[in-house]
């Protein structure tokens, strides 16, 4: 069991201990990066993500938008930098703009350096001038495919070019724009180079993700659909000249260069590349849990602290406590035959 002690440096005081107002785990990790799902809801229901009939949470065990914004504050206040809203579809949220215009104030003060959304686009075209004016300046976009069947295909409920009305929204509103793409076999591996090719051209940053396995998916098998990074890579590299790039945003993506065109793709890969190391991230449900590792079981409550008192050290000191429960790394493996580290819950529940 990590001491709780590990985290503590002069300052002012925290129970027995000397506590500062930095986040740092058992692992010497210092946590600057909070990745905060809104609701579990969503307007798609994406094969790898969810099942096709989700039971989604009761509305009353949801934060507030107020209850949100008091988390970030004190995430913030403990020294958080980056502060990345997700879901399920962050931007289904009713009045979710309130919530991205308030939160926004920390940009202002200097206390934030960014704040980022991660979204299937669905809602773009009505709200990227207004995470714009909130200060959102990058946004990630989850699109696995080009084909309009497929896309309807995998998504079960999305309509292609409702999303890439968004993306034309988003560009327009002067958002950055990154791509994410789950990496799926026999289902996009046709369509890779004309992925690149499209990113390039409108001029998206491009990850590819691997396939992890959260969630009960219904009838849909994880081995079926995984297909490898380093399979993706060696697929680039015998029609291009590829660099590894040694640069980190200091997230899992690993990134390499396409000599011939100047571009630069990041791979996310849980599974055929451990990342822990370097993690620096901890992810809050729309409930209030904080789940320190996205590939282990453990959480911590910080609904109840937060609902039940007026003294802002009580929810820090959870936010403490939890940070000093982060483990190592996850567990996900994929032998041939069978799916190591399953997590019970889905995705969207954690904010991917
Ligand atoms: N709805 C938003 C979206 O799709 O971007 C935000 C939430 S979604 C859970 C965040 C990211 O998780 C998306 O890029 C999605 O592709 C990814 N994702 C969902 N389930 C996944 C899985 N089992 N393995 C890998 N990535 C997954
Ligand atoms: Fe919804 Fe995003 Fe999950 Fe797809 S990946 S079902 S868009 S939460």
């Amino acid at each position: 069991m990590p001491q709780i002690s590990n985290l503590c440096k002069p300052m002012d005081h925290c129970n027995n201990f000397v506590m500062t107002n930095i986040l740092v785990d058992p692992f010497e990790r210092r946590i600057s990066y909070l990745r905060l799902s809104v609701t579990d809801r969503c307007d798609f229901r994406c094969v790898y993500c969810m099942s096709e009939n989700m039971t989604f949470l009761p509305k009353k065990d949801l934060l507030t938008l107020e209850e949100l914004d008091k988390l970030s504050t004190a995430f913030i206040n403990l020294g958080v930098k980056k502060l990345r809203i997700t879901g399920g579809e962050p931007l289904v949220r009713r009045d979710i703009m309130s919530f991205f215009d308030s939160v926004g104030r920390h940009l202002d003060s200097g206390k934030l350096e960014e704040l980022t959304v991660t979204t299937n686009g669905s809602q773009l075209e009505k709200h990227a001038k207004n995470l714009y004016l909130a200060g959102v300046r990058r946004v990630n976009i989850s699109l696995d495919t080009l084909n309009e069947e497929k896309f309807a295909t995998i998504t079960r409920w999305g309509r292609l070019p409702q999303v890439l009305r968004g993306i034309d929204a988003a560009q327009n509103a002067g958002l950055k724009v990154k791509i994410n793409v789950v990496a799926l076999k026999d289902f996009n591996d046709s369509e890779l180079f004309e992925i690149m090719d499209w990113c390039a051209t409108r001029g998206m940053g491009l990850t590819f993700i691997e396939v992890m396995p959260m969630g009960d998916i219904g009838n849909e098998n994880r081995l079926d659909q995984y297909w490898s990074l380093k399979d993706l890579k060696a697929t680039i590299s015998q029609r291009f000249n590829v660099t590894d790039l040694n640069e980190s945003t200091g997230g899992p993506a690993r990134y390499f260069r396409v000599e011939e065109t100047g571009q630069k793709i990041g791979l996310i890969t849980p599974l055929s590349h451990n990342f822990c190391e370097s993690c620096n991230r901890v992810r809050v449900t729309c409930t209030g849990e904080i789940f320190t590792c996205l590939g282990q079981e453990g959480k911590s409550d910080l609904r109840a602290p937060l609902r039940n008192s007026s003294n802002p050290e009580i929810l820090n000191n959870a936010i403490r406590k939890a940070i000093g429960l982060k483990p190592k790394g996850h567990d996900f493996n994929y032998s041939r035959t069978t799916v190591k580290g399953q997590m019970t819950r889905h995705m969207s529940h954690t904010g991917g």
